[in-house]
C-alpha cells in the first residue's frame, strides 16, 4: 500500500520537487554571476569581485540583498561620464573666468578684466578724459585715442586726470 502510494503519487512529488531543486539552483548559479558582472562593472578590484561571487555562493539570495547594500553606487561607466562632465563644467568656468588675480588691496579673487575691485572699491583702470574708454592704470597714453593720460596709482580714481 505505501509502496503503491510512493509509486503513483510520490512520483510526481519527487519529479516537481527536483524541477523545483533545478530551478532554484539555476536562480542561485545566476544571481551569483550578475553579482560578480556587477561587481566587476562597477569596480576594477579583482578582489571585489571574488567578495561577490563569495558572497553570491555563500549566502544563496541573501548575498545579493547584502551585496546591494555593499556595492559601489555607480559602475564604472557611469563614474567616467560623471568626471568627464565635472571636467567639462570645469572647462567651461576656465572658458567663462580666463583669469583671475588677487586684489592687490584686500587680497580677493578677482577677474583679469575687472576695473574695479567689487569688495574693497580699489580701482583699476580709469576712463581716457577723452575718449572715455577704460584704460589701465599703468597705462600712460591712451591706446585708443593716443591722449596722453600720465600715471596714476592704485586705488586713488581720478587724481591724475584732473592735474
Ligand atoms: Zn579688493
Ligand atoms: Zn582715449
Amino acid at each position: 500500500m505505501t509502496a503503491a502510494l510512493f509509486d503513483s503519487s510520490n512520483g510526481a512529488v519527487v519529479v516537481a520537487i527536483v524541477a523545483a531543486a533545478i530551478y532554484v539552483t539555476v536562480l542561485y548559479v545566476a544571481v551569483a554571476f550578475w553579482m560578480v558582472r556587477d561587481a566587476r562593472r562597477r569596480s576594477e578590484s579583482f578582489f571585489f569581485a571574488v567578495f561577490a561571487a563569495l558572497l553570491g555562493l555563500a549566502l544563496p539570495f541573501l548575498g545579493v540583498l547584502i551585496y546591494m547594500v555593499v556595492r559601489p553606487p555607480r559602475t564604472l561607466d557611469e563614474e567616467r561620464a560623471l568626471l568627464l562632465e565635472e571636467q567639462a563644467l570645469t572647462e567651461e568656468e576656465l572658458v567663462e573666468h580666463p583669469s583671475s588675480r588677487p586684489c592687490p588691496t584686500c587680497g580677493r579673487d578677482i577677474e583679469q578684466e575687472f576695473v574695479i575691485c567689487p569688495y574693497c572699491r580699489t580701482q583699476f583702470a580709469r576712463r581716457c578724459h577723452s575718449c572715455g574708454k577704460w584704460l589701465r592704470l599703468g597705462w600712460q597714453v591712451c591706446p585708443y585715442c593716443a591722449e596722453e593720460v600720465g600715471v596714476q596709482s592704485f586705488g586713488r580714481p581720478g587724481r591724475a586726470a584732473s592735474s
